[in-house]
């Protein structure tokens, strides 16, 4: 299950914009998430600037939601890569 963290979360809506189920509210400026709406999809995790959306790793994962996490993490790596072959390229120059 998807959930804030509210010392990150800076209330921008992006989350709550993207929620394909009307799951997420901004309430006093932090986002909330309606757990019984959510299906797992994971779009707020993806989309939030500040990384406040986390899945708890401590319950077991359901295969969708180890198939979309494995996906993201694949995603950030990409780009870490990336981002390590432009500064070696600057630096080689
Ligand atoms: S996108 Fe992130 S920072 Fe913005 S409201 Fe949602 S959880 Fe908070
Ligand atoms: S995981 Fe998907 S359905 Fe659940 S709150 Fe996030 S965007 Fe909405």
């Amino acid at each position: 299950m998807p959930e804030v963290d509210l010392s990150l979360c800076v209330g921008c809506g992006l989350c709550s914009r993207v929620c394909p189920q009307g799951a997420i509210s901004i309430i006093g400026g932090k986002a909330y998430i309606d757990q019984s709406r959510c299906i797992k999809c994971l779009e707020c995790m993806r989309t939030c600037p500040r990384g406040a959306i986390k899945v708890k790793t401590e319950k077991v994962l359901s295969l969708e939601e180890l198939k979309n996490t494995c996906q993201i993490l694949d995603e950030e790596l990409r780009e870490i890569f990336e981002k390590l072959d432009k500064l070696e390229v600057r630096q080689k120059r």
